[in-house]
């Protein structure tokens, strides 16, 4: 299995942020998941780093990240994907066998996986809409399957952010459609995000807060004056202000000073405390860590 001591994570993660991480396991299969976690129990497991945000400080621990686990099944109307798979590259596989569920993973960097565990979604459609089950490891359990109600999924979230559940494969249930009608919506998916989501040529992590429950976190901080705020190489976006843009060989650090100054903002103005959508792996930083303690409220 790939395996690499003090690996420069910067240019894998899509905000293009990040230090060294102690060591990092790129299985290729589940055996080779299995390997890895018998090796490193504590492991922090990654699929495409489109939604962490790394210390520039590095991270000392082991991280598991299932890129490489990339295997795509089509069996009829089912779809079985490995948890490194990208959600853009099986939305298009889908439109080619002519499967319709799947148009709003277009332009999403992520990974099967970390979707899985975010039950990502977009323009109206989500993980919890299209998944009829997950093959899942835990320490306590090994690895067994879950249905898409034992998913328990609700906005952003899924059983895998409350209890040690790592996604190994999950399987898709689509509807045969015709290419012209998939290919219809995705286009007008991407030219919807065109405007309102910043591409990756902008480095990026997506939403950095989730909505909180009736309201919008980009209408909030706009309002509280965030959108073109710099904090040393970072900036918020200026078409929407719920995104931070690393424009400037920004680091970690000016991420956080960044989201507290946007979540004090929020607070201040709205009384509403927001909570980040984007997670944080590192720890070798004091500052890092007490800004991450009133975040994260840990
Ligand atoms: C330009 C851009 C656009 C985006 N658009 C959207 C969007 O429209 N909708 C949306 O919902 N999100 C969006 N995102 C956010 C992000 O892509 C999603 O949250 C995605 O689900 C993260 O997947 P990942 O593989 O990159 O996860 P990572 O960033 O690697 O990890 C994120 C979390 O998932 C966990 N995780 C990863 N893999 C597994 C696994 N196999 N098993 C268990 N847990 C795992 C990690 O431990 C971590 O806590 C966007 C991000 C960017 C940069």
């Amino acid at each position: 299995m790939d395996y690499r001591e003090n690996f420069d994570v910067k240019k894998l993660t899509s905000f293009k942020i990040g230090g060294e991480i102690a060591r990092v396991y790129f299985p290729t299969d589940v055996d080779e998941f299995l390997e890895a976690i018998e090796k490193e129990p504590n492991a922090f497991i990654a699929g495409n780093l489109s939604n962490i945000l790394v210390s520039s400080d590095g991270y000392d621990g082991a991280v598991i990240l299932t890129k490489k686990m990339d295997r795509i099944t089509f069996d009829g109307k089912k779809v079985l994907a490995g948890a490194g798979v990208r959600g853009t590259k099986l939305s298009k596989l889908a439109l080619e066998n002519n499967l319709s569920g799947l148009e709003f993973m277009v332009a999403f960097p992520g990974s099967v996986g970390g979707e899985v565990f975010m039950n990502a979604g977009a323009h109206g459609q989500m993980i919890a809409d299209v998944l009829s089950c997950a093959r899942i490891y835990s320490p306590e359990k090994g690895i067994f399957t879950l249905n898409n109600s034992e998913m328990e999924f609700s906005y952003r979230t899924s059983i895998c952010q409350r209890m040690p559940y790592y996604v190994l494969e999950a399987e898709f249930e689509l509807e045969e459609k015709s290419s012209s009608e998939i290919q219809e919506k995705m286009d007008e998916n991407l030219s919807f995000r065109l405007n309102k989501q910043p591409s990756l040529t902008l480095p990026n992590c997506g939403s950095t807060f989730r909505n909180p429950q009736g309201d919008s976190a980009g209408r909030l901080l706009e309002q509280a004056g965030m959108k073109g705020f710099v904090s040393g190489g970072v900036y918020v976006w200026e078409n929407h202000a719920n995104f931070i843009i690393n424009d400037n060989d920004g680091t970690s650090l000016d991420v956080l000073n960044l989201m507290y100054e946007m979540y004090k903002r929020v607070k201040e103005k709205f009384g509403i405390e927001l909570k980040p959508e984007v997670r944080y792996l590192g720890g070798n930083n004091k500052k890092e860590v007490e800004i991450c303690k009133i975040l994260y409220q840990k």
